[in-house]
């Protein structure tokens, strides 16, 4: 990978094109600019991207080739395909420019597993989706084998996927506490303190959304397929308050429908043996105990106040009450290397998680750290490749399988988070999330609903982020149960 790039774009429209070939070109550099009115900059490589497009073609050529280096005929001129063709042909052209093949081709979105349950359920045979990939997507064959791979481990795990949406849903919960605020956050997590005011409105509200969103899924009758209760971190609240809400959700459902129901425990500071019995008790499959990183100093760094020895201590505390544990580790963390990596990988080695998450660093705009980079030091695009190609290897010879997975933006070197199981240890609601084969009905802070029709459009709700705001929250909540009254 190069740095500092200026392109001199002619030939096709800035408010069509631009975000996508940055998004394009974020595989190959960082940070390069693209100008319209030939600009050049000083300092930089300026290189002049000549499009052209026509009824009967796109071509694209820069300064490195004296002819059209990619020409691509268009058969069919629907808008999203020439967007498509076009990205097809600036793909082949950075491919050559920086001697690299993007590992994803043309694909920009977060969710490229889920084309491939598109292509399969249009053609119903794999080696037509691999093909439409590498030909029509670039995408590389290591990056087509996992998605096919994914693909028949979700269809293993959940044979109906296709027909989920039919007359069940999903639940989130949003719990919008944690200890302290890690560095790299923009998730709904705010500090609890003691005695802390906002946690009685905040529960109020929250009973309030239950019932609200319980009378129209009883109304339209729809049961419940998987709970998942994030945020924040849900077992920031008190054993009491923790059985409080699970109590809630299980008198409104009914429990021989559910297949599953999750609680992001992921701060190990807030696991204790009450909160562990409650969970046991309303038959909580699976929890996150997350480490990030096995490093002390890294921990510290990015604002969590638990430690290594803590994180061991709970992890072995929590396999006495819960069936499926899950850690979450992120590559690339501050100051962390190879070693680092190698490190946490011989930790879960001995713990033998029953999932391991593989997060890359993302740097979210709003995030402590994206604000403050240069107090945070991170390792480099090829360096985080590296370390993301070791946890891959690790995860196979440990008999880790992959089973979803998704791309961010601003994520470190445009890698991509790997959610990894033992087998008998697949998480239902991730694969539900990620390929959106089903409506999630959002419930509390921040919470997002993500509405299916039947002719598979989505509609999507947010609740208000922060508690104060999500307290008063009962004056818009009629939109959202409109949407699930017309729409489920
Ligand atoms: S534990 Fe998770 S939700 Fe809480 S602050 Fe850290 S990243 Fe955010």
């Amino acid at each position: 990978m190069k740095n500092n790039y200026n392109f001199l774009v002619s030939g096709i429209s800035e408010e069509i094109y631009d975000l996508t070939l940055k998004h394009l070109a974020q595989q190959y550099v960082q940070g390069a600019t693209f100008c319209y009115n030939f600009e050049r900059k000083e300092d930089v490589l300026n290189i002049s991207l000549e499009f052209e497009i026509n009824d009967e073609f796109v071509g694209l050529k820069c300064d490195f080739y004296d002819d059209y280096e990619s020409k691509s005929i268009i058969k069919n001129k629907n808008r999203k395909e020439l967007k498509r063709i076009v990205s097809k042909e600036i793909v082949k052209l950075f491919n050559k420019i920086f001697n690299y093949e993007a590992p994803w081709g043309v694909l920009t979105g977060i969710r490229p597993t889920k084309l491939f349950h598109m292509l399969y359920n249009q053609y119903r045979d794999i080696e037509t989706v691999r093909n439409i990939l590498k030909d029509d997507y670039l995408v590389t064959l290591p990056s087509i084998n996992i998605l096919e791979s994914i693909f028949k481990t979700q269809i293993e795990a959940i044979p109906d996927v296709y027909n989920l949406n039919n007359d069940e849903v999903s639940i989130y919960i949003g719990i919008p506490f944690c200890p302290t605020k890690c560095a790299y956050c923009t998730f709904p997590a705010y500090q609890i303190k003691k005695n802390d005011s906002r946690m009685e409105s905040f529960l109020d509200m929250l009973f309030k959304e239950i019932d609200l969103v319980f009378d129209v899924l009883i109304k339209k009758g729809k049961e419940v397929t998987t709970i998942y209760l994030g945020g924040g971190t849900p077992t920031s609240l008190s054993a009491i308050d923790l059985e409080k809400v699970l109590q809630k959700i299980y008198s409104k459902i009914n429990s021989n429908k559910l297949r599953e129901i999750t609680v992001e425990a992921g701060r190990p500071d807030t696991i204790d043996i009450e909160k562990l019995e409650v969970l046991k008790k309303y038959n909580v499959n699976r929890i996150s105990v997350n480490p990030q990183s096995f490093n002390n100093n890294t921990l510290r760094a990015i604002g969590r106040i638990h430690s290594v020895e803590e994180t061991i201590d709970k992890y072995y505390l929590s396999r006495d009450y819960i069936d499926t544990i899950n850690m979450d580790m992120i590559v690339g963390l501050p100051g962390e290397t190879k070693i680092d990596i190698e490190n946490t990988l011989e930790n879960f080695g001995n713990l033998i998680p029953d999932n391991i998450t593989v997060h890359a660093l993302s740097f979210k705009r709003a995030s402590h750290m994206t604000k403050n980079r240069t107090k945070y030091p991170v390792a480099t695009g090829n360096e985080a490749e590296e370390m993301l190609d070791i946890t891959k290897k690790w995860m196979k010879d440990n008999d880790y399988i992959p089973y979803y997975l998704y791309r961010q933006k601003n994520i470190l070197a445009n890698m991509e988070n790997i959610g990894y199981s033992k087998k008998g240890h697949i998480n239902l609601y991730n694969i539900i999330i990620m390929e959106e084969v089903q409506t999630i009905i959002g419930i509390g802070c921040g919470a997002s609903s993500k509405i299916i029709t039947k002719d598979n459009k989505i509609h999507n709700v947010l609740n208000p982020k922060d508690p104060v705001s999500y307290s008063n929250y009962t004056e818009q909540i009629d939109k959202k149960l409109n949407i699930m009254l017309e729409y489920l």
